[in-house]
């Protein structure tokens, strides 16, 4: 297998992150169960919404928007007079209602931007398509040797920001550095707590590669949840390596989900 410094020399990475960043409310986007890290005492910060109990409605946190906006103005984001929720629907335990509550077609804030320093110490903007506000999910535990699934639903409703760049990292080093600044601002502004271990924030990492020289954009395959910045570099070098190979055999590329394992 080629090394990355072989690869890097015929291939370009290309990077985008979606970011999601949990807004410091003492409340959960739309009920009044708290919205505190708590893996403790599981299932202990639930109210009926969080359960999707039948009748039970949403009421949208006042401060989920304030600090949505909040970050939109640091970013560089134009905000919305008028943004709407939509229902994204998927049947999975972690999500009792059966469909998470999330902005699409009228996000929040957009068209933003981040300066960040590229590998050859030159600052370079990195373009913000969009923040928008979402709930999170539950969080499923597997037990080891059992047969069955654990749930816990002191996440479910917690308020996040999913904050959505463009394409325009090069690298591992790139990808790092503009999430360190994005959580600089974050937490500066009270807008997250940035605990990365407790998922606070955490990042999907869309990576393809093209040929040096190359304009348009590769197959891209997404990790989900990478909760380090040493772990979104190693997950990208990773990547570009396993896509490198893959094509340079003649292999096509699939967009896909993968999953990190540091191990
Ligand atoms: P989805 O939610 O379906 O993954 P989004 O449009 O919300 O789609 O996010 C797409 C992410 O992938 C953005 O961060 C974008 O910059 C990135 N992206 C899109 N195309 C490519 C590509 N060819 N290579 C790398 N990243 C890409
Ligand atoms: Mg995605």
């Amino acid at each position: 297998m080629a090394t990355l410094d072989q690869v890097l020399g015929r291939w370009e990475p290309v990077i985008g992150l979606e970011v999601h960043a949990q807004l410091s409310t003492t409340t959960k986007i739309f009920s009044s169960a708290p919205a505190t890290f708590d893996v403790e005492h599981p299932n202990t910060h639930v109210v009926p919404y969080c359960l999707g109990l039948p009748g039970t409605l949403p009421v949208l946190n006042r401060r989920a928007v304030e600090l949505g906006i909040r970050a939109g103005v640091a970013l560089g984001c134009s905000i919305r007079a008028v943004s709407e929720f939509s229902r994204k629907h998927y049947f999975y335990p972690d999500l009792p209602k059966g469909y998470q509550i999330s902005q699409l077609d009228l996000p929040l804030c957009e068209h933003g931007a981040l300066s960040i320093t590229t590998d050859d110490g030159k600052p370079r903007l990195v373009h913000i398509d969009r923040i928008h506000l979402e709930e999170d999910a539950g969080k499923n535990l597997h037990v080891e040797g059992e047969a069955y699934t654990l749930v816990d639903y002191n996440r479910a409703g917690v308020p996040l920001a999913e904050i959505v760049s463009a394409p325009d990292l090069r690298s591992a080093g790139e990808a790092a550095r503009y999430l360190k600044a994005l959580r600089a601002i974050l937490v500066a502004l009270d807008v997250c707590d940035g605990n990365m271990e407790q998922g606070s924030l955490r990042a999907d990492i869309n990576v393809s590669i093209r040929p040096r020289g190359a304009q348009v954009l590769g197959t891209r395959v997404e990790i989900k949840n990478v909760n380090s910045f040493r772990f979104v570099e190693q997950a990208i070098e990773h990547e570009v390596v396993r896509q490198a190979g893959l094509l340079e055999d003649g292999g096509k590329l699939v967009q896909e989900t993968r999953l990190y394992d540091s191990a």
